[in-house]
């Protein structure tokens, strides 16, 4: 049987992504951003109990004008 998943990272598509660094003022916690202003993302997964940064997460990926961020659901080690 499938676990439901339980972790989650941040994942950025390069090639929609504009650069101007949004997702860092909203998400800083998950997201850096490099000399040029492209985000670097935090590629650690991250529990779905810690509900602070599933919300950060959230609010970054609804607010990336080029909806380049999306986040992905997957199971921790077991
Ligand atoms: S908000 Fe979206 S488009 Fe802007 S830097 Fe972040 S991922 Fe790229």
């Amino acid at each position: 049987m499938n676990r439901k998943p339980d972790h989650f990272v941040l994942r950025v598509d390069p090639i929609l992504c504009d650069g101007f660094g949004h997702c860092h003022e909203l998400a800083p916690e998950l997201v850096q951003v490099d000399e040029w202003g492209y985000p670097i993302i935090h590629e650690e997964l991250t529990s779905m109990t810690e509900l602070t940064l599933l919300k950060s997460a959230r609010l970054a990926v609804r607010g990336c004008p080029r909806q380049a961020l999306r986040i992905e659901r997957t199971n921790g080690p077991a």
